[in-house]
């Protein structure tokens, strides 16, 4: 496995694979991996002849006041886990490479990005939907794989593959827990050991509402006043938004009748975590 840093050499490498016929997966990542990025990986392994994984923390899908500066980060360890797991290259390109002084072009879609993480992180889905973008331009992937953890980014990246036209499979991944039910997360290092311990309370609120909807629960408000409540019965936690939306164009529903997406985002002390599972129908 090798680290490419550079946009030219990467288009290189990969031209030579697709002369030979080979097909490329890839993984965009922002580091700092876990088991989560290692299934993505290992599927783009199984499904491809070549895999890319990109390892960049994006700096224009951070706010003012996110942590773009304290994300964790460690490419020696992530090496390991990526060739472990059945990578080609990393691509792990530096800031300047990526967005030069006068770079001036975003990919803004509107819909999509209206609700849950885009409310309260008003120009992370410009930023996520605009790396994305010069990545799949660089990489040319035949298939890329990301994880239903991010659910709407998920819904938002298949859309905007429709919407431009772009030749890439879009394979979406099911979340990886740790055992007490916490969903992996590179955010999850910033948790103190007592925060750990409080975190498993997204996932207890969720497996708490599947269960109401299971019964026969359809009304929205319910399942989220349900969700608020078992969050605000941990005084560490605090609800950042709860809401159930249909899982393809993400507009709030009132009443569960087809397929929908419950999501939430929690703050653990000033850890911002999220989930999510979807309802079929
Ligand atoms: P990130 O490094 O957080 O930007 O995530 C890179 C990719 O890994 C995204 O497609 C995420 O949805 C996916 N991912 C992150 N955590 C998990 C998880 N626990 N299970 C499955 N996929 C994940």
């Amino acid at each position: 496995m090798v680290i490419i840093n550079r946009v030219n050499e990467i288009r290189k490498k990969v031209r030579e694979w697709k002369s030979k016929g080979l097909r490329v997966g890839f993984v965009p990542t922002m580091g700092y991996l876990h088991e989560g990025h290692e299934s993505l990986i290992k599927k783009a392994s199984e499904e491809n002849d070549k895999v890319v994984v990109s390892i960049f923390v994006n700096p224009i899908q951070f706010g003012p006041k996110e942590d773009l500066s304290a994300y964790p980060r460690d490419l020696e360890r992530d090496s390991a886990i990526c060739e472990r797991a059945g990578a080609d290259v990393i691509f792990h390109p530096k800031n300047d490479e990526m967005y030069e002084n006068d770079f001036s072009t975003f990919v803004d879609m509107t819909g999509l990005t209206k609700e849950l993480c885009g409310k309260s992180r008003p120009i992370h889905f410009r930023g996520v939907c605009t790396v994305v973008n010069k990545l799949f331009n660089i990489v040319c992937p035949d298939r890329a794989y990301f994880g239903q953890k991010d659910a709407q980014q998920l819904a938002i990246i298949k859309k905007m593959v429709r919407d431009l036209s772009f030749d890439v499979e879009i394979i979406g991944c099911p979340i990886v827990r740790e055992e007490d039910g916490l969903a992996k997360s590179s955010r999850n290092a910033y948790l103190s050991n007592e925060e750990r311990e409080v975190a498993t309370i997204l996932n207890k609120s969720l497996m708490k509402a599947r269960k109401l909807i299971e019964g026969g629960e359809r009304s929205s408000k319910l399942i989220i006043n349900s969700i608020i409540q078992t969050i605000n019965s941990e005084p560490m936690a605090r609800v950042d938004y709860v809401n159930v939306v249909d899982s393809l164009s993400i507009e709030p529903v009132e009443n569960i009748e087809s397929s929908v997406l419950i999501a939430i985002a929690v703050y653990i002390g000033k850890t911002r975590l999220i989930d999510n599972f979807t309802y079929e129908l």
